[in-house]
């Protein structure tokens, strides 16, 4: 008998919680679901119909619109991953730019929104066999998740690793703004009302500041191959 088990990882902004579970899911054969992408890709739709003027969302308009915002995971072959769709676009280069980020915790506060992803999240989880990524995977998406893993690092490495990324895409950006801007999402993410990131009792803390992505893949991937072990 092989039972899959639930993987929930969640923590701060560029942890790296996307490349492990990327990893760990393709190992395990697993499901990976980024929830990150979905509050990106309700950003994305709002900055592309006006919703967003001078900094301030337009919350009762995208409240009204929510049900219009459909939101899918396509696997791609060559890429090896799920790439995500805003009604029926491809829109993952899109939702991974600086000012989908500046405005994406503030769209994540919404409880409508919340809700809405929420839904969709646990329908995508049903089966389990499922890696996903996020900030309150392990709290409220997935509260009996097998495994559940915190992940952290200082702001300052996790804002290096996230300018590297732009760089290396070809966004012109300056590590000042992305160190700001991941020290604002931190705050905003940690003080909401609804859903808080918070590591849930039960989860691992894995501090990935000094650790090398194989190094930490070997050690969550042994943590999930015990806990399937333990399942079965
Ligand atoms: O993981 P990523 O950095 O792409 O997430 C973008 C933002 O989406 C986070 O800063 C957070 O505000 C929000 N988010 C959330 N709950 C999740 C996943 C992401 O509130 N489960």
């Amino acid at each position: 008998m092989n039972h899959k088990i639930t993987i929930a990882i969640d923590g701060f902004s560029s942890t790296g919680k996307s490349t492990v579970a990327k990893r760990l899911a393709k190992r395990l054969g697993y499901v990976y679901v980024d929830s990150g992408a979905m509050y990106r890709a309700v950003t994305l739709y709002a900055m592309q119909n006006e919703l967003i003027n001078s900094e301030l969302v337009n919350k009762a308009q995208l409240i009204e619109q929510l049900e219009g915002i459909e939101i899918d995971f396509k696997f791609n072959e060559d890429l090896g991953f799920a790439e995500v769709y805003l009604n029926g676009q491809n829109v993952e280069k899109q939702i991974r730019t600086l000012e989908v980020s500046q405005f994406v915790s503030q769209i994540a506060t919404i409880s409508e929104v919340r809700e809405q992803l929420v839904r969709q999240q646990q329908k995508f989880g049903k089966h389990k066999g499922v890696v996903m990524d996020g900030r309150d995977i392990g709290t409220v998406v997935f509260p009996k998740a097998e495994l559940k893993l915190f992940m952290t690092a200082s702001a300052e490495k996790r804002a290096h690793r996230r300018y590297l990324e732009l760089i290396e895409r070809g966004d012109n950006v300056d590590y000042n703004a992305v160190l700001k801007n991941v020290q604002t999402r931190d705050h905003i993410d940690t003080t909401r009302a609804d859903s808080p990131l918070t590591m849930a009792d039960d989860a691992i803390e894995i501090d990935n500041s000094d650790m090398g992505l194989d190094e930490q893949f070997e050690y969550v991937l042994q943590l999930a191959e015990d806990k399937i072990k333990q399942c079965n």
